[in-house]
């Protein structure tokens, strides 16, 4: 029994609507799946509702976009009440900051002779969490670019034209603004960050578990992060990241994780829950 808890629909920055998502999941024999898009939780109702068509297991789910020590974090929240307030509040902040941050990117094209529409993107995004490979979309789209990776080598990726810094949140505050969602915290994909030594910080902060199997890690860096995660004695998960065609080929089906890693995330999820539950409340 397999599950894969790191995957990516149209509400952020894949191309699957939640139906294709669940068909793929389905062909690739997962029992269980978290959608996990970007600052958002958007896609979790109808992506649910999918999965119990299919009979797969759903956790809900969203990927923080977060700063610890100056290095940008992605922090993926588990299980959490779709309906918190706090949560829900703070994400439709960071969405707008998203929306200002495409603005900004789509006029320093326009001052480079690059006549993007902003319309085009939003048009083509579909969510309220826009992003660069939206911009970069568009632009093959319009004729401007002949494909993704060269929209992002000449003018998206870091310190080219058109980039604009993201803002992020820092890691410890998406810690606690999941926790009190009753959602548990996990640090995705550190094999990609490269920063280990900010890891202490995050577990003094309330960080409950660690990415240790993802499409880009491999064998070694997967075994060096459940090391990891055995010291501080963090939860273990894992998944693809898959985000449809967006970022070239679909990856689901690569990483595998064992059910019982999502049975011990179930776990510190109800701890979570029953420490955030008014007083009152618990039995
Ligand atoms: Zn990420
Ligand atoms: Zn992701």
């Amino acid at each position: 029994m397999f599950a894969d808890l790191h995957l990516h629909t149209y509400f952020s920055d894949g191309t699957y609507t939640p139906e294709e998502l669940v068909a793929q999941a389905k062909r690739h024999s997962l029992v269980a799946v978290a959608l996990t898009d970007h600052d958002t939780v958007e896609g979790c109702v109808p992506t649910a509702r999918a999965c119990a068509v299919a009979s797969i297991e759903f956790i809900a789910g969203t990927e923080l976009t977060a700063e610890q020590a100056g290095h940008e974090i992605h922090i993926l929240g588990y299980g959490m009440d779709l309906e918190n307030a706090q949560l829900l509040t703070e994400i439709a902040k960071f969405q707008l900051v998203r929306q200002n941050r495409i603005r900004e990117m789509v006029a320093l094209l326009n001052r480079l002779n690059v006549p993007l529409r902003v319309e085009a993107v939003f048009a083509l995004a579909n969510c309220r969490a826009p992003g660069r490979p939206h911009v970069a979309r568009a632009l093959v789209e319009a004729g401007l670019c002949d494909n993704l990776d060269e929209a992002f080598e000449r003018f998206l990726k870091k310190n080219r034209p058109a980039w604009v810094p993201k803002f992020k949140m820092s890691a410890a505050h998406a810690v606690a603004l999941l926790h009190q969602a009753g959602a548990v915290a996990v640090m995705a994909h550190p094999g990609l960050n490269r920063c280990d030594e900010v890891i202490p910080a995050m577990v003094e902060a309330g960080l409950d578990g660690i990415e240790c199997f993802h499409t880009k890690h491999s064998t070694a860096t997967a075994a060096h992060y459940l090391q990891i995660a055995s010291r501080f004695n963090l939860v273990v998960t894992g998944g693809s990241d898959c985000h449809g065609s967006s970022k070239g080929r679909p990856v689901m089906g690569t990483v595998k994780l064992p059910y019982q890693h999502v049975e011990k995330l179930k776990a510190r999820g109800a701890e979570i829950k029953a420490a955030a539950a008014p007083a009152g409340s618990r039995t």
